[in-house]
């Protein structure tokens, strides 16, 4: 069981960080010539929507609407058009433009303090974090409920029912991505959820962290005390 050890974070990293780098995926906004406008648009489009799903309108959408005065200036009609696909397409909209009134109001400037951050409006912690991973190169993690899923399986539960607040979590998410390439484990921990530990039926079968993985070893063990498998060395699909 793979508990919370300076060796177990390691190879969590180096499996998937090996994994990524032949099997990981390539959206527009891991582009390193972002401008910090497209890498807050893409991380506020991303959140509760399917990459997939966002990288079929991305591009267009940063065409259409280059940098914050734009975006400021836009008809929320025009915006809404966008969203429609991914839904709660109103809210969204009202807050993608309310966030670049913000913005062209700070004349485009991030503060580089974490309390200041959080404070403007519409930027919640996943934002935050991910403008300090990807703006001010420090290691934060994206944790939302796919990299909590992945972190939850490998390590163990959590307590509290909100990621934001869950001590366990956050400071497990933290220690995953401290590393030289923390970008790089936090995409590799987001593909990693989305094709391999999938929310319905997870490929465990064929994972590289099986063998000290805390939820294979309990499902394995469950299904050897039914009778279900006649080995604990059974392999699970
Ligand atoms: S063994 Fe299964 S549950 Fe564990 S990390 Fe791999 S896919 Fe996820």
């Amino acid at each position: 069981m793979a508990t919370v050890t300076a060796k177990n974070i390691t190879k969590f990293q180096q499996t998937l960080l090996n994994w990524y780098d032949t099997d990981g995926r390539h959206f527009p906004w891991r582009n390193k010539r972002l401008t910090q406008y497209q890498i807050i648009i893409a991380e506020t489009l991303l959140q509760r929507t399917k990459a997939e799903t966002v990288s079929k309108f991305y591009t267009q959408f940063i065409k259409d609407f280059p940098n914050w005065t734009n975006l400021a200036q836009a008809d929320t009609a025009a915006i809404e058009l966008y969203l429609k696909p991914i839904g709660l397409y109103r809210q969204r909209a009202k807050r993608l433009k309310n966030l670049a009134l913000e913005m062209v109001k700070r004349k485009g400037k991030l503060p580089h303090d974490r309390e200041e951050l959080e404070s403007i409006p519409f930027i919640g912690q996943y934002i935050a974090n991910a403008i300090e991973l990807i703006i001010h190169n420090r290691p934060s993690p994206l944790i939302d409920v796919n990299m909590s899923r992945l972190l939850e399986r490998y390590f163990g539960k959590r307590k509290m029912a909100d990621i934001r607040y869950d001590p366990y979590l956050q400071k497990l998410s933290y220690k995953v991505v401290r590393h030289s390439r923390a970008k790089e484990i936090n995409w590799a921990i987001l593909d990693f959820a989305a094709l391999i530990c999938k929310a319905q039926k997870p490929i465990c079968k064929f994972c590289q962290l099986n063998s000290t993985c805390t939820y294979f070893k309990k499902a394995k063990n469950k299904l050897y005390s039914e009778g279900t498998i006649n080995s604990k060395h059974s392999v699970l699909t």
